[in-house]
């Protein structure tokens, strides 16, 4: 399984888009890896997770072809995840995509809400036939190909379902786990159900609050250690399980240079925009 790293910040992005604190400046001046778009993953160059505002930035940053991508699965409504106004154009007469079937759609309720409201806005119904769009929740499966997805419940914002993946292909598994705080203490429980007997192979977690202590909706470096622990003491994990921290945000006042420094002295990567993964 290839997992693409499109972007790796939180909503406002970093430099953030109207900021100047000095995290903001110093990533400015540093560049690199301290420059990051909105969060996203591309699996396997066809399965996205997460369509953000940036998607234009990552198809030119990484000369990608999204006309391959024939399914998108959403984490959640919040803007920096499901920017409705681009996925409006994967609609005529917007698109040329000779004999394509429509882009399956999979989201939480509120997410296919606000999908079908931009649809109205757009094109004055609710549908298009350029999208697919499948109502899932906490417990969904859905098998694409070889890839099969298992969404499992975030704690992230109370007023939807908020959503993370556990994706497979094979005996191979990725943990996708960003915009949530730590997990409800049945997420052992639930993930070994959904793994079946097999351990993960890589697991991204977020990370938005960087030094700073977690929140109920969000992790920080302190929270990405413990719960690595936790998923070991599980025997979810093993020593071959690759770690990642992503989904940063200004407010964690960390530099790539710093995360680097702390989480990898813990055996944990700080991804960055257009890593690739091979697990
Ligand atoms: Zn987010
Ligand atoms: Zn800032
Ligand atoms: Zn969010």
């Amino acid at each position: 399984m290839e997992v693409l790293f499109l972007g790796t910040a939180a909503a406002e992005g970093i430099p953030a888009l109207f900021c100047k604190c000095e995290t903001c400046l110093r990533a400015g001046l540093a560049g690199g890896h301290d420059i990051r778009s909105r969060c996203g993953f591309l699996i396997n160059r066809h399965l996205m997770l997460d369509m953000t505002p940036d998607i234009m930035l990552h198809k030119l940053r990484y000369n990608l072809d999204l006309t391959a991508v024939d399914a998108v699965c959403f984490t959640h409504s919040h803007t920096d995840h499901l920017a409705w106004a681009e996925l409006t154009f994967r609609g005529s007469p917007y698109a040329y995509i000779p004999g394509g079937p429509p882009l399956a759609v999979y989201a939480n309720k509120k997410s296919c809400f606000v999908i079908r409201e931009g649809l109205k806005f757009e094109f004055g119904v609710p549908e298009d036939p350029s999208l697919e769009i499948h109502e899932i929740a906490p417990g969904s499966v859905i098998q694409r190909g070889e890839l099969r997805v298992t969404a499992l419940k975030a704690r992230h914002d109370p007023r939807e379902d908020c959503l993370f993946f556990l994706l497979e292909e094979g005996e191979r598994a990725f943990l996708q786990m960003n915009d949530t705080g730590l997990p409800e203490e049945d997420l052992e429980r639930v993930l070994a159900e959904a793994l079946r007997g097999r351990k993960l192979d890589a697991v991204s977690m977020d990370c938005t609050t960087g030094r700073e202590k977690g929140s109920a909706g969000h992790m920080g470096m302190g929270e990405n250690i413990f719960l690595k622990k936790r998923l070991l003491d599980a025997g979810l994990a093993s020593g071959k399980t690759r770690f990642i921290s992503n989904h940063f945000s200004h407010n964690g006042h960390v530099s790539h240079g710093e995360l680097c420094e702390v989480l990898g002295a813990q055996g944990i990567v700080p991804a960055y925009d257009g890593m690739i993964l091979e697990i």
